[in-house]
């Protein structure tokens, strides 16, 4: 049985600079700023002042409703600033600026082993909630509520991601090598707090490594299966993957829990078994630092807040012929705007990229080949939508289905117009979202 999705596209993965890289700890930073608001939801409220002495994993903040997560310390020392910092893409937002004092104290019970075999639903979710554990795959959505679907929607299954079908991106494969107990562990706790009978792990076939490491490990577990996906972006989309391992559709609008489904990060697995087992907040991640411009790619466990230009630096620099940087991957990364920006919880990579691959091309009118209808995994028309959001016809767009745009960038990626689709989108998305507050 082939596991897969209509449409998408494969690039070249460029997955060899780093995917045989164990990951590395990057050496402690001197300095942190920890963003308030790293997740989707509300942002949280500081509850440290200025000067105020704070350990490794120790609350900065609470949450600021139930969409919303804290942030802890990620290294001890003093807290030095709360301020505005840049983001990688530019926002400036309140921080924690913490002054290490190399001590990496930790606060107490933090990494302390905890006998959670008893541990109710709700007394998990609250560990996750508290530990501030969000979605590393990207969408930073707080994961306790993911893990909180209305009565009435019964959870058939957790599917965990590990497909990572960026380009280049090479953390999760790594995670599932190196740390594949914790992972299935997070697994089986996920699926206690929702009680779903089936647990899946799809990985796309180009990571046989981690495909040979979690079936071994799993092998004896009757209700946890590993697919192999075929490799295709957007693989990794939580629609296309759901149709790939269950052959069931979300429907237009629509969440997961609609087809009894909750979809996971393999990285946020680890976290939750992390929040759980070991009473550890969610302050340090696993990125890829990679691309052919970057002297020695690396898969590094960086402290949340660390300065991104100190993750280049410790993988030996750019190259010479570095031309663009990117947060996150070539298909949905954004240039980074400001190198110094901190570490967050959804930074899964650090991608540098030559001229020749940075794909800078200067757009054409569209010819109208239809190549962007064909690899569009959710069967939109792009070029109609960009055409009418191009126009102000937001109205119309929308009914096109541009709310149901994951801005994947496969549309733009084979346009031969080098049309930029992406970027319409995005406009339409938020002018819509601006005419619903409005109307309310
Ligand atoms: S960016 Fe949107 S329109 Fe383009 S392929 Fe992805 S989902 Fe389809
Ligand atoms: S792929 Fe580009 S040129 Fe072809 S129809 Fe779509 S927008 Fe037009």
């Amino acid at each position: 049985m082939k596991y897969t999705f209509k449409g998408g596209y494969h690039p070249p993965d460029g997955k060899e600079f780093s995917e045989k890289k164990s990951i590395e700890k990057m050496p402690l930073p001197k300095i942190v700023a920890i963003h308030l608001h790293q997740h989707i939801g509300a942002p949280s409220k500081a509850i440290v002042a200025i000067g105020d002495e704070v350990k490794v994993g120790q609350p900065l903040s609470e949450a600021g409703g139930f969409v919303s997560i804290p942030v802890h310390a990620s290294i001890s020392g003093k807290v030095k600033a709360i301020a505005k910092i840049t983001d990688a893409g530019g926002s400036k937002s309140n921080a924690v600026i913490i002054e290490s004092d190399e001590k990496d104290e930790m606060f107490e019970g933090v990494g302390v082993k905890v006998d959670y075999s008893n541990f109710s639903a709700d007394e998990i979710k609250k560990k996750i909630a508290a530990a501030g554990v969000a979605g590393m795959g990207g969408a930073r959505f707080p994961t306790h509520v993911k893990l909180s679907p209305p009565a009435n929607k019964k959870i058939d299954y957790i599917i965990l991601n590990g497909v990572e079908c960026e380009p280049y991106l090479t953390a999760d494969d790594r995670l599932m090598q190196e740390s594949p107990d914790t992972i299935i562990e997070g697994l089986k706790l996920m699926m206690k707090t929702v009680d779903a009978p089936n647990g899946i792990i799809g990985i796309e076939k180009n990571k046989p490594d981690s495909i040979k490491v979690m079936r071994d490990k799993t092998s004896a577990i009757d209700n946890v299966s590993v697919i192999e996906l075929e490799v295709k972006y957007p693989q990794g989309g939580e629609k296309q993957l759901i149709y790939a391992a269950i052959k069931k559709e979300v429907p237009s609008g629509g969440l997961p829990m609609d087809v009894g489904v909750v979809v996971s990060n393999v990285g946020t697995a680890s976290a939750v078994y992390d929040a759980v087992a070991l009473n550890k907040p969610f302050y340090e991640r696993v990125v890829s630092v990679t691309g052919e411009s970057i002297n020695d790619p690396k898969n590094v466990l960086a402290r949340i807040g660390t300065p991104s230009s100190e993750l280049i630096e410790f993988a030996g620099g750019v190259k010479e012929d570095v031309y663009k940087i990117l947060n996150g991957g070539p298909m949905m990364g954004a240039a980074m705007y400001e190198m110094n920006a901190p570490v967050h919880k959804g930074t899964s990579g650090i991608l540098c990229l030559s001229k020749e691959n940075a794909k800078v091309y200067t757009e054409q009118p569209c010819i109208s080949c239809g190549k962007c209808v064909t690899v569009c995994p959710l069967n939109l028309l792009p070029t109609d939508i960009q055409l009418n959001v191009q126009h102000g016809k937001y109205e119309e767009a929308e009914k096109l289905g541009l709310m149901d745009c994951m801005k994947c960038g496969t549309c733009a990626y084979v346009c031969p117009s080098k049309r930029n689709l992406v970027h319409y989108f995005s406009i339409g998305q938020a002018k819509i979202n601006e005419m619903k507050r409005d109307a309310k």
